[in-house]
């Protein structure tokens, strides 16, 4: 762990037991999207914590509906579904949870349309999460070896490249055919990767053509992060199934996954549960934390921000390449670097992110202002400068 012990927060600023101050670039993994002790949800919390906190999934509680609605707009682009296009959201506890029900989902609709098969495709470098299945869907051998062998039925295909994952929605994983893929639109972990708009193109018209589903995890891009409420719509490309967590309740343990009516249905009830999912007290702040993603002019402030931020790294001499889009942004160093500008910048008053030797990733909070990029450009130099001599 890094030398700090943080104890207060307050918008994009973060405090330390010693008293010092930080600009926090990174908001938990892109989980404080309205920023730290936002007072809406602290409110909501406040309030539901003296109601409330816990009763059984047998039965409503308040606010659960109102999210699940508010998602199923959100996926929606903003506007309001009916009959079978309105999203239908089942709550969990965190990314991994969602995506092993994404992966459930699949597996029904596999059983139901695909005589039982059961493969699911995913890119290599992508990250899934942790449990069994969702670490065998993490086509990162580093992180699967240490726990080999994982459940079967997860296949690996090169992000981006048309023809290979063509000729791998025919061919069989494990003794079973394909009867999903799922990819993150924006690849985060591994170094914020975009997905290419003719390679999601192509996958959605390729599952389609073979009646398999498109999974996208949005465990990272949902929720604003990107610039769209999801980042499927910016691509104009629309998934199956969409998993979802970390922006969702502004640093509540919150995730979900969500599906179409029609599709949904397939899981019948008792087929899937928790005891903590979509709990009140998670649901008070997810219902905060949306209703704020939703005011007008929200997704154009997280868009003109991430082009500032963007444009801003990219004037850096020791930048080579700029990726991502909204407020998720990833870029390269010219030397592999990245944890120690992420110690030099600690010492600044700089919360930094480096997911690979060489990669620095920026989630701030989505309230993010050009105040604060411009603090955090005038001390990038000097901790590249610091790096290069710790190295
Ligand atoms: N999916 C993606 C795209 C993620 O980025 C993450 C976490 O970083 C997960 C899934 C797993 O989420 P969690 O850590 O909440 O289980």
């Amino acid at each position: 762990r890094k030398p700090v012990e943080f104890v207060r927060g307050n918008g994009v600023k973060l405090f330390d037991s010693e008293g010092m101050q930080y600009l926090d670039f990174l908001s938990g993994i892109g989980v404080v999207s309205v920023g730290h002790c936002n007072p809406q949800v602290t409110q909501a919390v406040h309030e539901q914590a003296d109601k409330l906190l816990h009763v059984s999934n047998y039965y409503y509680v308040e606010h659960r509906g109102e999210v699940a609605e508010r998602i199923s707009w959100m996926l929606s682009g903003g506007v309001e579904a009916t009959g079978d296009d309105v999203w239908q959201t089942f709550f969990a506890n965190s990314g991994a949870e969602a995506n092993e029900g994404a992966i459930k989902l699949a597996r029904r609709w596999g059983h139901e349309h695909l005589d039982g098969a059961y493969g699911i495709l995913t890119a290599k470098r992508s990250f899934h999460g942790r449990t069994l299945a969702t670490l065998a869907a993490t086509a990162q051998d580093a992180k699967q070896d240490p726990f080999a062998p994982l459940p079967a039925g997860f296949g690996r295909v090169e992000l981006n490249n048309i023809e290979e994952l063509e000729a791998a929605l025919d061919t069989p994983i494990d003794g079973t055919m394909p009867c999903a893929l799922m990819l993150e639109p924006v690849q985060g972990e591994s170094g914020v990767w975009p997905c290419t708009q003719e390679y999601l193109e192509a996958a959605r018209e390729m599952t389609r053509e073979r009646n398999m589903l498109l999974i996208f995890d949005e465990v990272q891009t949902g929720f604003c992060r990107t610039g769209n409420y999801f980042a499927f719509q910016g691509f104009s490309v629309e998934p199956d199934i969409v998993s979802m967590a970390k922006g969702i309740a502004n640093g509540l343990p919150m995730g979900g996954f969500a599906a179409k009516r029609p599709l949904a249905s397939l899981m019948q009830p008792g087929m899937h549960g928790t005891t903590f999912g979509g709990g009140p007290l998670a649901c008070a702040a997810s219902e905060a934390t949306l209703a704020q993603m939703c005011e007008p002019g929200f997704l154009e402030r997280v868009q003109v921000a991430g082009e500032y931020l963007r444009s801003q790294l990219e004037r850096l001499s020791f930048v080579t390449d700029v990726r991502g889009r909204g407020l998720m942004c990833g870029v390269t160093l010219a030397e592999p670097v990245a944890s120690q500008v992420v110690a030099a910048g600690l010492e600044k008053g700089l919360v930094l992110n480096a997911p690979a030797a060489d990669i620095l990733r920026f989630l701030p909070p989505l309230v993010v202002t050009q105040l604060d990029v411009d603090i955090l450009i005038a001390n990038l130099p000097s901790c590249y400068e610091a790096a290069l001599q710790a190295q």
